[in-house]
């Protein structure tokens, strides 16, 4: 059975349409479960009915014609309680509705299962045969796998403007995709692709104009390839068996211009690039092969995908320096890296969408320290085919636009065109102190670690580095920075910074954020071997980095070390043993150090337990609230599916930092906060009630902490954190917060995200 929903599922997704696809499934699954008819009707929320919009089995007539109100017979009732419903004589129940013109009198049992994607219920999949026979349990499992494959073909036509229903008045909607928001703004560009390396399945679509060029470079790529396999050949001959050297001649046929080298460039003088074609071809022999009955021939899809990997990579080595960068260029990639961003340049970048990752995924994090719109998990755009179509990144709501029509574009740019007035205004506050109208004095510093944020942070007026973040210098390099180029880094920003504090973290690799030269395979890579765990296990990399530190704030005395993922004591007690082991050693190199202020992050549970007897061990404590959120409430932070969930505001959170506070107060240490909760205006309302010394931020978002705090007394605040910590819904603190401040008349604070609403 695995195998058929397998191909069926293929068959699919190489559908060219919607129609094509639910006719495809339709016809597939009465094969697949010898049933005489299988049938799908989609809900269209417009009308509030049910159309049937295909069907093997039922009057063809009927297709596209009939209509079921939202309670109406058997398929309403399943929309309504979201089940299936199984019935050996489906006339005999009370809801049974019959529909003439589908002639469907002549069957008797029935299974009939919701479509449902993401909650929203989209329509209902049926089957039917004459035999009075309820259908087994296997017969329902197979029909709701198939129903959960089909939501996501149907929620994607949805979103990309596809789906029509027959004889619907209502205009198409704009072609929408929804992601999670990544970094605040709106960008109005150019779609970009960066597809990733030498990937079959992930190439986008191009039109090109030299069609001459473009075979020249397809044959090149093929020459290559044809010579690395004949040489590898000629390698292996004598040492396999024949049969396998036989496979290589096979191969070197498949490359011939009779064969798949002829359908690509058939595709390629039909205007399509030559990555482009062969991308279509090979996945199409490959599903070919996947459907063959002889298990030898289907397993030769491998070859074929093989074979393709190896001309894309020849194609994409000659096409490498080809991009060419147009002004307002809103970067796509299935997976956006923080080495991918290094890779851009910044003078064209005015966007970014990442296919995968979340609104706290760490690309994220950089896209906001470096102000540009960035939508995260936009699951569902079909960024094969949008390269070089107009964008609109809303950041703010975590959506995409895909060539929008001119009216939202026209809306769009007066959003841009406020929200920078609005900037403007903040920068007056520069060289003012965050103060509150009861004359509260709080910290406002920035988390830092790009040399790019340290200039924009230094022209937003931070007042110190709360998070230097030390594994950007190592992941945009190809090897570990030496002790030198280490300290020569950790000496820039300290001395751009000086007199004002920086604290610099040390290496927090692992989870997301992974050195090419030092790659760490896990199954659950966030619950693994992340910060300070790898570090303690390499004494070698600690102590350089230790000593480089130290070395770098040689006259300066501006450093504070802050130690990342701590568990529990003995990590500290070990970490603070090798500190001093370190200073030691560069001192009695002569070097004249004082000894830095050494903290600890509070990002994991258990830590929030222990913070007391961690406060009282070093100088001060800084929380991670971007992890504490995600092992608190057990969302992956980099997944868009539950992004939902991961909600800064749950009370169990917020219970957590002020129980954090209260602790490293009570030993009499400063505690901070410097995830990404600390520069959300609303959170920090609350943060400053709670009574964290220090909010360390992106260098973006401060001005608009500043300004909402210098307008909301402490005493106010605090009255609001305890009416908030009264509340049991995340949704409904956050709105109590938002409500405040609009009363207030802060709301512009709260970016565009309440006027882009009104779209
Ligand atoms: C955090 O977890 O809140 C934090 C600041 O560290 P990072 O985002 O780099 O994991
Ligand atoms: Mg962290």
């Amino acid at each position: 059975m695995l195998s058929t929903l397998r191909r069926i599922v293929q068959e699919v997704s190489a559908a060219r349409d919607l129609q094509a696809a639910l006719d495809v499934i339709v016809r597939s699954v009465s094969v697949a479960m010898c049933v005489e008819v299988c049938s799908v009707y989609l809900y269209d929320e417009d009308t509030g009915c049910y159309t049937l919009m295909a069907s093997e089995g039922l009057n063809s007539q009927a297709v596209g014609r009939v209509t079921l109100s939202r309670a109406e017979g058997l398929v309403g009732q399943i929309g309504l309680r979201e089940e299936p419903i199984n019935l050996e004589d489906a006339a005999s129940h009370s809801g049974f509705f019959y529909l003439k013109e589908t002639e469907e009198e002549r069957y008797c049992s029935f299974l009939g299962v919701p479509i449902i994607h993401h909650r929203k219920l989209l329509g209902v999949l049926v089957i039917q045969r004459a035999e009075q026979r309820r259908f087994d349990e296997s017969d329902e499992s197979f029909l709701v796998t198939m129903s959960a494959q089909l939501a996501g073909v149907i929620a994607h036509a949805e979103a990309t403007g596809s789906l029509h229903f027959p004889g619907s008045v209502h205009k198409p909607r704009q072609p929408l995709f929804s992601g999670v928001a990544g970094s605040p703004g709106i960008a109005i560009g150019t779609a970009v692709v960066l597809a990733p390396a030498a990937d079959i399945n992930v190439v986008a679509d191009r039109n090109i104009d030299d069609v001459t060029l473009e075979l020249a470079l397809f044959r090149e790529a093929l020459a290559s390839v044809r010579e690395s396999m004949q040489d590898t050949a000629e390698k292996l001959s004598g040492q396999i068996p024949p049969e396998e050297q036989a496979l290589f001649d096979v191969y070197l046929r498949m490359l011939d211009d009779k064969a798949l080298g002829g359908e690509i460039e058939a595709l390629i003088f039909q205007g399509q690039w030559a990555q482009g074609a062969l991308k279509q071809v090979i996945l199409e022999h490959i599903v070919l092969f996947e459907k063959m009955d002889d298990p030898y021939l289907r397993e030769r899809a491998v070859d074929v995908r093989d074979l393709g990997q190896r001309v894309l990579a020849a194609l994409q080595q000659q096409q490498k320096s080809e991009v060419v960068w147009p002004d307002n260029a809103i970067v796509i990639s299935e997976e956006l890296t923080p080495a991918v961003l290094g890779e851009i340049p910044r003078d064209k970048l005015i966007g970014l969408v990442s296919i995968r990752g979340s609104g706290n995924s760490h690309v994220a994090i950089l896209a906001r320290a470096m102000s540009i719109p960035t939508v995260m998990g936009a699951v569902d755009l079909p960024w094969e085919h949008i390269e070089n179509h107009e964008l609109i990144v809303d950041g703010n709501l975590g959506r995409v636009y895909a060539s929008p029509g001119s009216e939202l574009v026209e809306q769009y740019r007066n959003l841009v065109n406020e929200e920078e007035i609005f900037g403007k205004g903040l920068e007056s506050l520069r060289d003012e102190p965050c103060i509150t109208p009861d004359n509260y004095r709080l910290s406002l510093w920035v988390n830092t670690g790009l040399m790019a944020d340290t200039v924009r942070s230094l022209e937003h007026g931070a007042e110190g580095v709360g998070l230097y973040r030390t594994e950007v210098p190592f992941i945009i390099r190809d090897r570990f920075p030496s002790e030198k180029e280490q300290e020569d880094i950790y000496r820039e920003q300290l001395t751009s910074f000086a007199p004002r504090p920086v604290t610099i973290r040390t290496l927090d690799i692992g989870g997301d954020k992974s050195l090419s030269y030092f790659p760490i395979e896990e199954e659950n890579p966030f619950l693994g071997w992340r910060g300070i765990r790898v570090t303690l296990d390499h004494p070698e990399i600690f102590l350089v980095q230790i000593r480089a530190m130290l070395k770098a704030s040689e006259g300066l005395n501006n450093m504070r070390i802050m130690l990342p993922m701590v568990t529990g004591v003995p990590e500290v007690e070990e970490a603070l043993y090798l500190i001093h082991r370190a200073y030691h050693e560069v001192l009695s190199e002569g070097a004249n150090i004082q000894m830095p202020p050494i903290g600890v992050m509070i990002e994991v549970p258990a830590a929030i337990y222990q913070a007391r007897d961690i406060a009282r061990r070093v100088d001060f404590l800084s929380v991670g609230s971007n992890d504490l959120t995600q092992y608190i409430l057990a969302v992956d932070r980099n997944n868009p599916r539950v992004a939902d969930l991961y909600q800064p505001f749950h009370p169990a959170v917020l219970q957590a930092l002020r129980k954090v506070v209260v602790d490293a107060h009570g030993e009499g240490k400063p505690v901070s906060i410097c995830g990404e909760m600390a520069g959300d205006p609303a959170a920090a309302v609350l943060l400053m009630a709670m009574g964290f010394d220090v909010l360390s931020m992106n260098a973006t978002n401060l001005s608009r902490v500043k300004w909402t705090l210098r307008n909301i007394s402490l005493k106010h605040a605090r009255q609001l954190l305890d009416e908030v910590l009264e509340m049991d819904n995340p949704r409904v603190i956050r709105s109590a917060v938002e409500l405040e401040l609009r009363h207030r008349g802060l709301d512009k604070v709260l970016g565009c995200r309440s006027q882009v609403n009104r779209l």
